[in-house]
């Protein structure tokens, strides 16, 4: 399949560091942060089903979402406490030195499973794709009424190669996930998607299904996507359709990801299986430093995250990266039109930024940046190191947050009786948009507060005590459960934006 593209750029690869060498696995750490969220979800909050110094088995339900999707332990240990960090919730889980045979999932033979049992089984497992639970995307694309599903491995960014990997190491299992998914679905089970530029070694089947080769400037995946739509096609990350594999044949939870670990001061670049809520610094443990980093990123060079040393690993991230870089002093805009010449949705970021800065609501909203998708390459081609990225992402959510407050103006006035709008108070933003700044991490910008994930005198595998992992659990029914503040606020007990996660009623 050749996708031809004139906007987007050819971007410099560093995926022969890492593709077709040995994977490793990162081991266990002694303590992992388990996120309780999902990005952008502010409506699908999770109640933690444990607390403090409750015991936990590899696979145990943490937590649940409004949804039914299940938080799912990734380790046996002992729950040290749930937190809001940076105003996001997290379970601290201190792990066991010795690991004991996981609780059982309910699993099912992948040919005669029903479509209802594979939603329940994904969400039971904890099984996410594109960061979002994995049947919320399924039931997305049933109601859109996909034909035909295609195992998305396409990974185009510079360094990530995880997916390939993936589909070279567990290709078969790639495929029955797929076929699983189309089964859900009602689809078909199309093939595989890899970028043309990873192709080598890699077979032209895997379990009687194709694997198509896209050629492209980056970003090559969007504009795939675009093309499939046309016959009612889409992609399914690769990566979620081997945990949807696992979750249906095996009874595996999802509580683990491949990730590429590479970076400029990395000493030997490699992939890595790395255990949900891992910190970063431990994937440095793995594969070694030249010298010690100024920056880290999660995600890759053009969509990537900074995260500081201590920040977990969340399922879907699937590249970790470690630079030392003077990072380019910024200076004002020379109006080369590079940005909006190469923007693969045609918009115009310096302008978007400058309205932004200037406070021109209405030509803001003039410019579109809702439709911007975050791909980077704006701030790859400013030649003076704009990060238009961040701009346009910010100027997007202020436009939504227009058009929200237009709407409910609009709705208000609609009703029946409406009374006069008052002039002298704006209408306020919906409480969704309060916290949007923290669900929608900013590409390549740094967080102004440093966090510490754990407190100081926590327990570390230094001087820790073997465990006892036979010692016994509470009955459910009497382990106290802590809300998180954005199940608080679902709830309407809640206060707005920074309220942290109360100490749990005792039932
Ligand atoms: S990040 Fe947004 S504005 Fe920048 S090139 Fe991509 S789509 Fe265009
Ligand atoms: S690429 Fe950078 S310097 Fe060129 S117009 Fe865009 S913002 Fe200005």
């Amino acid at each position: 399949m050749t996708i031809i593209s004139r906007r987007g750029v050819y971007l410099p690869s560093h995926k022969k560091e890492t593709l077709r060498k040995p994977i490793e696995a990162a081991g266990l750490p002694d303590r992992l942060a388990v996120p309780l969220f999902i990005y952008g979800e502010t409506d699908n909050p999770c109640v933690p089903s444990v607390c403090e110094d409750d015991r936990v088995r590899r696979y145990d339900t943490v937590g649940v979402f409004a949804s039914g999707f299940h938080a799912v332990a990734p380790a046996d240990g002992t729950v040290r406490e749930v937190r809001e960090i940076r105003g996001l919730p997290y379970l601290l889980l201190e792990v066991d030195e010795e690991q004991g045979e996981p609780s059982p999932l309910p699993s099912a033979d992948p040919k005669t499973v029903l479509e209802k049992e594979i939603f329940e089984m994904a969400n039971r497992a904890g099984v996410t794709a594109y960061g979002r639970p994995l049947s919320e995307v399924l039931d997305t694309y049933k109601k859109k009424g996909v034909t035909c599903l295609w195992a998305d491995a396409i990974c185009e960014q510079p360094y990530s190669t995880a997916r390939i990997e993936l589909l070279r190491t567990r290709g078969d299992e790639v495929a029955a996930g797929l076929r699983l998914a189309a089964r859900a679905v009602g689809a078909q089970a199309a093939g595989v998607l890899i970028s043309a530029f990873c192709a080598r070694g890699l077979p032209e089947q895997v379990d009687g299904l194709a694997v198509e080769k896209v050629l492209g400037k980056y970003p090559v995946q969007e504009r795939a996507r675009e093309e499939l739509a046309q016959s009612q096609g889409e992609l399914l990350d690769a990566g979620a359709l081997l945990a949807l594999y696992e979750a249906v044949a095996l009874g595996k939870g999802c509580v683990e990801a491949l990730v590429t670990v590479n970076g400029n001061c990395v000493a030997a670049p490699k992939n890595i299986w790395v255990t949900n809520g891992t910190p970063v610094n431990d994937l440095f443990d793995v594969c070694g430093l030249t010298e010690e980093p100024s920056c880290f990123l999660l995600g890759d060079a053009l969509t990537g995250r900074l995260a500081d040393r201590q920040e977990p690993v969340a399922l879907g991230v699937d590249t970790v990266l470690a630079f030392v870089t003077d990072r380019i002093k910024r200076q004002a805009c020379i109006n080369c039109g590079r940005c909006m010449e190469r923007c693969p949705r045609k918009l115009y970021p310096t302008e978007i930024a400058r309205a932004l800065e200037a406070g021109e609501d209405e030509h803001l909203l003039r410019l579109h940046p809702q439709y911007c998708t975050g791909c980077g390459v704006c701030s790859y081609v400013c030649p003076v190191g704009i990060n238009l990225t961040a701009k346009t992402k910010r100027a997007a959510r202020r436009v939504r947050r227009l058009l929200e407050e237009e709407e409910l103006a609009e709705a208000r006035r609609s009703l029946p009786n409406a009374a006069p709008e008052d002039k002298g108070n704006a209408v306020p933003a919906l409480g969704a948009f309060a916290r949007d700044d923290l669900f929608d991490p900013v590409g390549c910008e740094a967080e102004e507060e440093q966090v510490e994930f754990w407190k100081k005198g926590s327990p570390s595998s230094k001087g820790k005590k073997k465990s006892k992992a036979k010692e016994t659990r509470k009955p459910a029914s009497k382990q106290p459960v802590k809300k998180t503040a954005a199940a608080e606020r679902k709830d309407g007990k809640g206060t707005a934006k920074g309220k942290k996660a109360g100490k749990g009623e005792k039932k």
